[in-house]
């Protein structure tokens, strides 16, 4: 059995096998969760620390392969009171080596959202599979010139002379980072609307910085009529419920990622929020619950 989705960006006529949207309410705020597709990592990279034996036994445990890493990529759009407000926007279609991404862009189209109605976008941080959809040709072009566009005023900052001293990406893939980084800053620096540590976006809707993945690494939580839920970014991946100790490979500080990491999980538990996350499988809608001194990931049923 393939659920490969390998056919290349544009899918002219591709008949999807999966679905690649869902939508959640909470409160009074829509959210719709869109496949970005899937990124596909050495597995190395999703535990650098961890001794190969126990991430091997981790990884057959769950039938996934040792080489790549089926690492799925969601980006988010929450409507409320007349804002479209867009978290992150994939990978874009500049990465060959990752060919299962970089669909955000159609999904978002065929979701019946139309780029000129975005009148802002919420940035976790700067990675080139956040960033990398705004980069896409023709792109900036639908989006309003009002666009803002909010990001930590560290992230942005740390992107002018990144230090990928302390992560584990290989040399390739550090300057493609890089390399969107730079690109994005240069494309949209003036719709920049950086904050300190926390931002109100819109009503019930809150950007707050944690550091850790990246210095300017954020998550967005959303409250309204007593329902809660928070995008998590890249604090938190498929391996961190079981193994929050484990340092992924894009991380450049992993130690203050693996303290974030804790604090939101332990919040996730107490307050029962739900979870939306870059790199959780898609939908990734689930709630955290706290097992021992572990967790318990619990994915959300659909609702069909
Ligand atoms: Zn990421």
């Amino acid at each position: 059995m393939s659920l490969d989705d390998t056919s290349p960006a544009g899918r002219a006529g591709f008949d999807e096998l999966v679905p690649s949207r869902y939508a959640v309410r909470v409160g009074d705020i829509d959210v719709m969760v869109i496949s970005d597709g899937v990124l596909t990592p050495p597995a190395e990279s999703m535990a650098t620390n961890a001794d190969p034996a126990i991430r091997g036994a981790w990884l057959d445990k769950r039938f996934l392969a040792h080489d790549a890493f089926d690492w799925p990529l969601n980006a988010v759009v929450v409507r409320n009171g007349g804002r479209t407000i867009l978290i992150d926007s994939g990978i874009g279609e500049e990465y060959p080596d990752f060919p299962r991404a970089g669909q955000f862009g159609h999904r978002l189209k065929a979701a019946g959202v139309d780029l000129a109605s975005v009148t802002d976008v919420v940035l976790t941080h700067m990675h080139f599979d956040h960033v990398g959809g705004l980069l896409v040709d023709g792109v900036k072009d639908q989006l309003r010139p009002d666009l803002r566009i909010h990001v930590a005023a560290a992230e942005a900052e740390f992107w002018e002379t990144p230090d990928f001293s302390r992560t584990g990406m290989p040399p390739a893939l550090a300057e493609l980072a890089r390399r969107a980084s730079l690109q994005f800053l240069d494309e949209y620096r003036n719709q920049l609307r950086t904050f300190g540590e926390e931002s109100e976006v819109a009503p019930g809707i809150v950007v707050t910085r944690t550091g850790g993945h990246t210095p300017g690494h954020s998550v967005v939580r959303l409250a309204s009529g007593g329902d809660r839920l928070m995008f998590g970014g890249d604090a938190i991946f498929p391996v961190s419920f079981e193994h929050p100790e484990w340092h992924n490979g894009f991380e450049h500080d992993p130690e203050e990622a693996t303290r974030v990491r804790l604090r939101l999980m332990r919040e996730l538990a107490e307050t029962g929020s739900w979870l939306v996350s870059t790199h959780l499988p898609f939908p990734s809608v689930s709630r955290v619950a706290a097992d021992g001194d572990l967790f318990r990931w619990v994915p959300a049923w659909w609702d069909y």
